[in-house]
């Protein structure tokens, strides 16, 4: 396999596309599944071969993007339990809705699927509109829509990624050995971790301490409780900052899985999920949380008050 040419050409490619998140061609997953499969697995042992744990998980959070994008336009998979055939294979334990449940929790959904409570808890993003007491739960299953279902089978898909790559060091090692990876080399400047310049990216006028303390803590690459990115994520949208600017800056964590991040600040954002946007937290809830250096002694009552009255003061 690594003798021949065409196939790392082709497997190159693939992880070119992963990793730059080209569109996906479904034609080529239709037209030849098994060349197509074997090219797919090279360029993970190339992913892994890097040695660059945020190029191997791009790949991966691309690879099951892709896999979602096959799921849901497929002709021949749009049967349900086809897609939970799928979840089985990759350990997900479900079935359609009505073995579970009957009448009107059933009409809620489109094509309810009733998923294993263990199941859910291992795939469902971290986020508050999947926990399960935003669910329903009957004797056990979790009832979901179709739409969410195929969420939670490209969580398992990308685990699944992931969990191929570390148990096939072998392979990966073979893979390193024989194939030259200057081949790319552009990829690797392109696309490793690099650490994020924060100083360029701060916002006009000074920073209150508490928010200031959290952006230090995420440029020494320390891993940040959860009240703290909320924290500054809020503050930072409230400031102007793009969605993908906070994923950028969260890039330094060490536990950073882009995917999940994304979809946290959009979130956040008000534009997935729930819908709303969020606050900044006052800063007698940051004391609480503790977060706020000053104990309360800025003066103000919401850190996103602080620039200004820095600025008036100075005026003055
Ligand atoms: S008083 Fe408010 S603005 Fe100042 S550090 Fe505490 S939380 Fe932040």
């Amino acid at each position: 396999m690594l003798q021949d040419k065409s196939l790392i050409e082709r497997s190159i490619a693939r992880l070119r596309k992963s990793l730059s998140r080209e569109p996906y061609n479904l034609r080529l997953c239709l037209d030849s599944p098994e060349e197509e499969a074997v090219a797919a697995r090279l360029a993970l042992y190339i992913a892994a071969a890097t040695k660059n744990n945020y190029i191997l998980k791009r790949f991966a959070d691309s690879e099951s993007k892709n896999f979602s994008e096959t799921l849901r336009k497929t002709p021949g998979i749009q049967n349900l339990n086809c897609k939970i055939e799928i979840g089985k294979d990759l350990g997900i334990i479900a079935k359609p809705a009505q073995d579970v449940v009957t009448g009107i929790i059933n009409a809620a959904f489109k094509t309810p699927v009733a998923i294993k409570w263990t199941s859910y808890l291992r795939y469902a993003p971290p986020d508050p509109f999947w926990a399960m007491i935003n669910r329903v739960v009957v004797k056990g299953w979790v009832i979901l829509p179709l739409d969410d279902f195929e969420r939670i089978l490209e969580e398992a898909y990308e685990e699944q990624i992931l969990r191929i790559a570390s148990e096939n060091e072998l392979a990966v090692g073979r893979v390193s050995a024989s194939i030259d990876m200057s081949l790319i080399e552009d990829l690797l400047r392109k696309y490793a971790q690099r650490p994020v310049n924060i100083t360029k990216l701060s916002t006009e006028g000074p920073d209150p301490p508490c928010m200031k303390a959290i952006l230090d803590a995420l440029k020494a690459g320390e891993n940040l409780p959860h009240a703290a990115r909320f924290a500054i994520a809020t503050y930072l949208l409230h400031k102007g900052w793009e969605v993908e600017q906070i994923v950028d800056l969260f890039r330094t964590s060490p536990d950073f899985n882009e995917k999940i991040t994304r979809y946290q600040v959009q979130h956040i954002a008000g534009q997935v999920g729930g819908r709303k946007e969020y606050a900044v937290p006052n800063c007698e809830t940051m004391n609480s949380w503790g977060l706020c250096p000053t104990n309360l002694g800025c003066g103000v009552k919401n850190p996103l008050q602080y620039g200004r009255r820095v600025a008036i003061k100075k005026s003055n």
